[in-house]
């Protein structure tokens, strides 16, 4: 049978003629092993804890039935891997996209252990997903596809044991539903000390102040520790942007805000371009009315190819995994790749960025300000406490920069790249844990 290779960008499919589609991707938890390897080689990361980290604790695989709107049943699949909880709760974000699979809520859940570690927060790591397109479901069907993979979950999820919050596909709106079945599936008198059993509420509902911007926002932070380390002007910067959901389009608005100009962006639709400069404000409305950046009137349309060749200061890949290979790397014409995506780089892409000499911000220390405020926003819960937005980024601002020092005096005492030396990092604290409790019994 005869097929083609097409690429969209995102996932490349292998097209048959019966229309049969076939994802082709390298498995995203190969990516993190290997990642760990170099790194727990490079430092000498004890043998044992080595066993322990390389392996994930629970993978909890759910199928559940959900009524639509047509009154048929539809049966779902849903993951939620705990990878490891030694320095606190479980948590991670709760992803709905067509891709979701065991190995990429796996490779998910384990950078969430790294991200938790490097920013010094009191959290393990975790990450769930549901296999759907949620484009295709009605609001009414996704509030029961949700309330039931939340019924489902059970107690596997808990305020102090495992903690959801927003990933791709899924907002506010989503934690609200998940929020209130939970809650409705405890004992009454327990009721109102559990609103910290999800992150990335709405505010009314418990969540904090600056949560919905905080991962872009801890992008742009990481951003300016850049900038002032290479004596770079963010004023006259420009840039282009891989994906325009929560992460992107709160990027582009703070680096506008900074005077730098957004050239290019891309997502599943298609790609845009426009030299004179895109405002992000106004894209974000399109994005929102057409779902997708095709044919905005503002920019002219561009490819796959010309998108990644687009010349400019900074790239941030805020869509999917595996977006920065052997085959597009060698494309870019940028000086830094600033990680809002989890996994945007593969190993092969890494090692182009290295010989090319393109600075990275690695994506378990660029985009961990989504979870920094998570981490605010469980805080306020149990305290019963509401801070102001300036609070939350002055605090955010200070763990991540905090960070961002620890990452860049690493790379510089080993001489080795950003993210193995984010790895070298994250692995320390997490072995220094191990060698101070030991192993029960
Ligand atoms: N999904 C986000 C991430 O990948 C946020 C996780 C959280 O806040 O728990 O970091």
């Amino acid at each position: 049978m005869a097929s083609k290779e097409v690429s969209t960008g995102y996932i490349k499919k292998k097209v048959s003629e019966d229309k049969l589609m076939v994802q082709e991707r390298p498995n995203l938890y190969d990516n993190v092993n290997k990642q760990f390897t170099k790194a727990a080689d490079l430092m000498g990361l004890d043998a044992n804890v080595r066993k322990i980290l390389q392996t994930t604790s629970n993978e909890i695989t759910i199928h559940f039935p959900v009524k639509m709107d047509d009154g048929q049943i539809e049966m779902f699949t849903g993951y939620r891997i705990q990878h490891n909880d030694v320095l606190g709760p479980y948590k991670g974000g709760l992803r709905y996209h067509p891709s979701v699979d065991i190995d990429e809520v796996k490779a998910l859940a384990t950078w969430m252990t790294w991200k938790g570690a490097i920013v010094d927060i009191p959290f393990g790591g975790a990450k769930g997903g549901i296999a759907f397109d949620p484009s295709k479901y009605t609001n009414n069907e996704l509030e029961r596809i949700t309330r039931r993979f939340t019924f489902a979950l059970g107690n596997n999820i808990g305020p102090e044991y495992d903690i959801p919050a927003p990933d791709i596909n899924t907002n506010a709106q989503i934690m609200a539903w998940l929020l209130d079945t939970y809650l409705s599936t405890i004992p009454p008198h327990v009721r109102q000390s559990c609103t910290h059993v999800v992150t990335g509420k709405p505010i009314e509902s418990g969540g904090s102040i600056g949560r919905e911007k905080a991962t872009g926002q801890g992008v742009v932070f990481t951003i300016e520790e850049w900038a002032k380390d290479n004596n770079f002007n963010l004023s006259d910067a420009t840039y282009i942007v891989q994906g325009f959901g929560n992460v992107g389009s709160w990027v582009s608005r703070i680096l506008n805000s900074h005077g730098s100009k957004l050239l290019a962006v891309e997502d599943v639709t298609g790609a845009i371009l426009n030299y004179e400069g895109i405002d992000p404000d106004d894209l974000a409305s399109y994005v929102n009315e057409h779902r997708g950046v095709k044919d905005y009137p503002k920019a002219k349309p561009i490819n796959h190819e010309t998108f990644f060749q687009t010349t400019a200061d900074i790239f941030i890949p805020a869509a999917m995994e595996n977006q920065i290979t052997a085959e597009t790397a060698p494309w870019l014409n940028v000086k830094l790749v600033a990680e809002g995506a989890n996994g945007p780089t593969d190993i092969d892409g890494d090692k182009v960025l290295e010989e090319r000499r393109i600075d990275l911000i690695p994506d378990i220390l660029c985009n961990s300000g989504g979870v920094i405020v998570s981490y605010f926003e469980w805080l306020q819960n149990k305290r019963s406490e509401f801070w102001e937005l300036e609070e939350v980024d002055t605090k955010l601002r200070k763990k991540i920069i905090n960070a961002y020092a620890k990452v860049r005096k690493t790379a510089n005492e080993y001489d080795i790249d950003w993210r193995t030396a984010a790895y070298i990092v994250a692995l320390s604290r997490l072995e220094k844990v191990y060698k101070e409790r030991g192993i029960f019994p």
